[in-house]
């Protein structure tokens, strides 16, 4: 080894990139398709983008001006859209910035994480940055969680369970005696609610009763900004206190700050979108049930996770490349022939349907 690697921490020196989404160059590159004609669907981003209420106000900013360390304007606005005191809010460069200060907080070497697999990458991440061991509990067939294998793998090292609700890539909801259960443990519960737009559906009744919840919620994929990069937190004042301590002083840039307080201000405009996108999913969910080659699991969120009976992920990846329409592929095993392909805009959902149509007639073959 050589002078240089020897002094990295030994558990960074093993840590490889995460595999983040791919840029529009790559994907470009990967199929020969021009950057403007690309139709990315393999983030779960809003294709719509934000609304202009947002973008024209990003021109009036200060740029020359650090953001507010204490986040007062961002976390009142965030307050009143979740009904819940501002001391119970911390907001950071997206969901993924928030987990990271989590296990900053948390994790002692050695200590141990749990994730419910197939679930979002960054626990696994960031668990390893942390230089936790991450335990990753098998969801069970419908892809609901095993709260009893969980609890049976608790130890006096455990510090930390993730749990995304809806799950990505399988789209479930965790069920409300589950995650009690989990709670009643008074190990920290992280349920990560990135897609609560899209489902609805939130656990943060639960917020009064057991001070080791904390909701993780993101503004990128409902509200258009996932450039921006802001997610929040709601939990204990304890724990938030403690999160607010460790930051990074202006981790919420000036742009994201602005973006959010116009977001909030006129989000009916965009739960339209919302909206729309939950019809696409529901319009490509009806479809598929028609195919007899590609099944899809029932999804809360603005994303299906497909499976087909013919091909791997790979080779459904590249089907849909070839025709321009970039997807999420697996190599998990559990995932094998399965794909996720995110809600996009009527024309998108008609250019799915249109390879999948293709894809039962055997035309790939
Ligand atoms: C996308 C995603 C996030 C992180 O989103 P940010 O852009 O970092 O806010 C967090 N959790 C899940 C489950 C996600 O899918």
């Amino acid at each position: 080894m050589d002078k240089i690697s020897k002094k990295i921490r030994k558990h960074l020196r093993i840590v490889k990139t995460y595999e983040g989404v791919d840029s529009n160059i790559n994907l470009s590159k990967k199929s020969g398709i021009p950057t403007k004609n690309l139709i990315r669907l393999n983030a779960n981003e809003n294709p719509y983008g934000t609304i202009p209420e947002v973008k024209n106000s990003l021109q009036e900013i200060a740029l020359h001006e650090y953001p507010d360390p204490e986040q007062k304007i961002i976390r009142k606005a965030i307050s009143e859209y979740v009904s819940l005191p501002e001391n119970l809010i911390i907001a950071g460069a997206g969901g993924d910035e928030i987990i990271d200060l989590i296990l900053r907080l948390f994790i002692n070497e050695k200590d141990e994480v749990i994730d419910c697999i197939p679930t979002f990458g960054m626990y696994n991440f960031a668990a390893k940055l942390s230089n936790s061991s991450i335990i990753s509990i098998s969801r069970k067939n419908n892809w609901e969680l095993d709260t009893e294998k969980i609890i049976s793998k608790i130890t006096d090292k455990t510090k930390v369970i993730f749990i995304a609700s809806p799950n990505n890539p399988t789209g479930n909801l965790a069920q409300e005696n589950q995650i009690i259960d989990l709670l009643e443990t008074g190990i920290i519960v992280c349920l990560d609610e990135t897609y609560f737009e899209f489902s609805n559906f939130s656990f943060s009744h639960l917020l009064n009763k057991y001070s080791n919840l904390i909701i993780i919620r993101s503004f990128s994929k409902w509200a258009g900004i996932a450039g921006l990069r802001v997610g929040y937190a709601i939990s204990s004042e304890i724990i938030i206190k403690h999160l607010m301590d460790i930051k990074q002083p202006y981790n919420v840039n000036v742009a994201a700050e602005n973006a959010v307080i116009q977001t909030l201000k006129y989000k009916d405009k965009l739960f339209e979108k919302v909206k729309k996108l939950m019809d696409e999913k529901e319009r490509l969910e009806d479809y598929i049930k028609s195919c007899n080659n590609i099944t899809s699991f029932p999804s809360q969120a603005n994303f299906i996770l497909c499976k087909f009976s013919e091909f791997s992920s790979e080779k459904i990846y590249e089907i849909f490349a070839s025709e321009g329409i970039f997807t999420r592929k697996f190599d998990q095993k559990m995932l094998e022939n399965c794909i996720r392909i995110s809600a996009g805009t009527p024309e998108q959902t008609d250019k799915v349907i249109s390879v999948i149509n293709k894809i039962e007639k055997n035309f790939y073959i």
